[in-house]
């Protein structure tokens, strides 16, 4: 079937409908989603949205600039985080305006708490920069950005798939799409195309992403002859409930939670003085590691305390009402009185799809765009969260750049003509659904996919060292031949979801190689990439970001310097 429209937006997460929005007041826009809209990820973020509004004390642009760049480690380029930084007040007022209900300050304004590595006077000590809307943040966001959507008359395609993106000539021309109800194959033609599918958890055996967060657009534009950027940096959140990963907002420290030790220290106070508990995820991960090692786990396990019982059952109820909710059903446990056991547990994706500040994809170290592509949110890399994301910072990304991309795309589809499709455009995808539904192999997606996320958690996780960086990479090459030999219990064209998760293996094999050649490459500790053979931040070789291109010899990786233009790099401490 084929279908013609001004824009495409691919996801319907925060990115997705941030566009779509612009794109639905100025021409046509179609979104294809895998998930219904509001199942999107977006809706499970807890802790909030950063921005300087000063509603409870004093707070400067240029101080959550700061924050961004030093919380990055440096790598953030800085044009980014200043456009991130101004406008994100402006898109807090937008929503607010829109209707979303964020908490109130007892005057009537915007409520907002602490989140960790956010402060005032660069870096003096914490500040209250979250806005939020009790610990459902993000669902509020979705739901008030649909809306938006629905009245903006943008069109929605929900459970449709998309599995290949077209480029002719050097220009994207649309994407094919596989709906999940039928089993048929879509192809939808477009001037210009916005890949915005959120993140790639799922490459991990503990992570807090949804089961759908399988990088697929990343996936698709590497298959393309696009790079990847910075895949070497992937934060763990160090609060994830234990074995199930589940997270635990960074708010419930923000409120004034602790972590604590076997022995019931408050171990942050040695890794982290000035902002303990609310220091960069990165670190905060790095120590409960460290904590575990030296056996100061709870009892000598994998795991420490988070303890929010001095909060008093008022503050949990109404400010953490989900995350006692989730205590209770997930652990059998009462976090007003007793602590919660948590791991760090894999999260986001600093790397991802290489954007300009407007959206456009890059291709190369030059910074040249490919026209009529447009990457936003998580999965793409604009970069303007370095080596390490700070907490709050995802959804401003998502407005912040959802919106500059959803306006630059109005402007190209304004100024541009369709080009012709590739001949026969669904071939490939066809061909690669045909094979695995015909496969006659012995393996079994499960499998594979279970040693994948083994592998990228034991050997490319929150510490790393070259033999065992260089083992995955090895092993990932003998899983990717594996795959090949996959067969599929479901042949069926209805609702096959077995088909679907075989395609989504494949996009996470083609990711972990990458995410594990770039970090094999990084002989350097930075952000959340921390190699243990090379424990220093080394700014004189790697002051720069990572491009990874696939090849037919496996992964090649170029290099592009950092953008520099307010704050240089300084060691970081917190
Ligand atoms: C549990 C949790 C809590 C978080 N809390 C916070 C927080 O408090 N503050 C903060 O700033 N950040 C937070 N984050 C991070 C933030 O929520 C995410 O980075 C962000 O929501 C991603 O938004 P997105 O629009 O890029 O993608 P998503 O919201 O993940 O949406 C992706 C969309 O892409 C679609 N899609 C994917 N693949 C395909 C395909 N092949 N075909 C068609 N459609 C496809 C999906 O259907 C979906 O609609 C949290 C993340 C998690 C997991």
């Amino acid at each position: 079937m084929y279908h013609s429209f001004d824009a495409i937006v691919v996801g319907a997460g925060g990115a997705g409908l941030r566009a779509a929005l612009e794109l639905g007041r100025s021409g046509s826009v179609a979104v294809l989603t895998k998930l219904y809209p509001t199942r999107s990820h977006t809706g499970t973020a807890q802790g909030g949205i950063g921005a300087a509004l000063g509603n409870v004390e004093e707070d400067l642009w240029e101080w959550h600039m700061f924050d961004t760049v030093k919380g990055g480690d440096y790598l953030t380029d800085q044009d980014a985080a200043e456009i991130l930084a101004r406008e994100a007040v402006d898109t807090v007022y937008e929503l607010e305006h829109w209707g979303l209900p964020f908490d109130r300050t007892s005057d009537g304004k915007i409520a907002q708490r602490p989140f960790g590595g956010h402060t005032h006077h660069f870096g003096k000590g914490a500040v209250r920069r979250s806005c939020y809307a009790a610990d459902r943040t993000g669902h509020m966001i979705l739901q008030t950005l649909y809306q938006q959507c629905l009245r903006h008359s943008v069109q929605f395609f929900d459970e449709y798939h998309v599995v290949d993106l077209l480029i002719q000539d050097g220009v994207a021309c649309g994407v094919v799409a596989y709906q999940i109800l039928t089993g048929e194959f879509h192809t939808f033609r477009a001037k210009a195309v916005l890949l915005a599918t959120g993140g790639m958890g799922r490459l991990f055996r503990i992570t807090s992403n949804a089961h759908a967060l399988t990088g697929d657009g990343p996936a698709m534009a590497l298959r393309r002859g696009i790079p990847l950027e910075d895949m070497e940096f992937f934060q763990f959140h160090p609060t994830g409930i234990r074995k199930m990963g589940i997270l635990i907002t960074e708010a419930v420290r923000g409120e004034g939670g602790i972590l604590l030790n076997d022995r019931g220290e408050r171990f942050m106070e040695r890794y982290s003085p000035t902002l303990l508990d609310l220091a960069p995820r990165d670190i905060v991960s790095r120590a409960i590691y460290l904590e575990v090692r030296n056996g100061l786990g709870i009892g000598g396990k994998d795991y420490v305390h988070l303890d929010a019982t001095h909060l008093g059952r008022d503050v949990v109820e109404s400010k953490l009402p989900d995350i006692a909710d989730f205590c209770r059903t997930y652990l059998g446990i009462d976090p007003a009185t007793e602590p919660m056991p948590v791991q760090p547990t894999a999260h986001y994706a600093m790397g991802g799809i290489p954007t300009d500040t407007d959206g456009r994809v890059i291709v190369d170290e030059k910074n040249t765009a490919l026209p009529g592509l447009y990457a936003a949110g998580e999965c793409a890399c604009v970069s303007v969260h370095g080596a390490n994301r700070l907490g709050t910072n995802s959804l401003v990304d998502l407005v912040v750049f959802g919106r500059r991309a959803g306006r630059d795309m109005a402007r190209y589809v304004r100024e541009n003509d369709f080009v012709a499709l590739p001949p026969e455009p669904e071939c490939e995808a066809c061909d690669e659904a045909e094979r695995l539904l015909k496969g006659t192999g012995q393996e079994r997606v499960a499998d594979i996919r279970q040693e994948l996320q083994d592998l990228m958690m034991d050997d490319v996780g929150v510490f790393r060292v070259e033999e065992q960086i260089a083992g995955a990479l090895s092993k990932i090459g003998e899983l990717k031949s594996r795959y090949q030999k996959v067969a599929l219990d479901d042949r069926g064209q209805k609702f096959n979801t077995e088909l679907l998760e075989a395609i989504e293996l494949g996009y996470l094999l083609d990711l972990a190689e990458v995410t594990a050649a770039s970090a094999l490459a990084r002989q350097e500790s930075r952000g959340a990439h921390s190699r243990e053979d090379y424990p220093e931040r080394d700014d004189d070789h790697w002051l720069k970001h990572t491009l990874a291109y696939q090849t037919g010899e496996g992964v090649e990786l170029k290099y592009k310097p950092v953008s520099i233009t307010r704050f240089e790099p300084k060691p970081r401490t917190y």
